[in-house]
């Protein structure tokens, strides 16, 4: 038999909550939220917003992923962690202690990209001065002092 659980939904969004709360955090609604009843082992095929919200449909992790080119950066670390090399229109953030080499990794990784052939790079650092990322790029090796 289906466990029977409660959730609170908001009858001016559709905004789903597990505790009743006076305002929808979704839409600012004030004593919005409606205590419904559902089925806890009946996953639902998608979540609907109501009238007024936006419907959600679930994706099943069944099927195949396409795998996208990618590009070498030249750091066999780098590279690795990237799962090959860098995605195209993709975004990676990294992180790291101050002082860890971070923008000394990504000059690298974008200057050794830049003289593969065909390719362009650009480097946009919104930290560091125009002057301190050319004396790095003197120090690994990319730009003539
Ligand atoms: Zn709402």
């Amino acid at each position: 038999m289906a466990e029977k659980t409660t959730e609170f939904v908001c009858q001016s969004c559709g905004a789903v909550y597990r505790k009743w709360q006076g305002k929808c955090d979704a839409c600012n609604e004030w004593n919005s939220l409606i205590e419904e009843e559902t089925s806890a082992s009946s996953l639902p095929k998608s979540i609907s917003g109501g009238s007024k919200g936006r419907k959600i449909d679930f994706v099943s992790l069944d099927g195949i992923s396409e795998t996208k080119p990618r590009t070498k950066t030249g750091i066999s670390e780098l590279d690795r962690v990237c799962g090959g090399g860098l995605v195209a229109g993709s975004v990676m953030l990294v992180g790291g202690d101050p002082g860890i080499g971070k923008s000394t990794l990504l000059l690298q990784a974008t200057g050794t990209i830049a003289m593969q052939k065909g390719r362009r790079c650009i480097y946009i650092s919104g930290e560091e001065a125009i002057d301190q990322v050319r004396m790095r790029a003197i120090k690994i090796g990319f730009k003539r002092s």
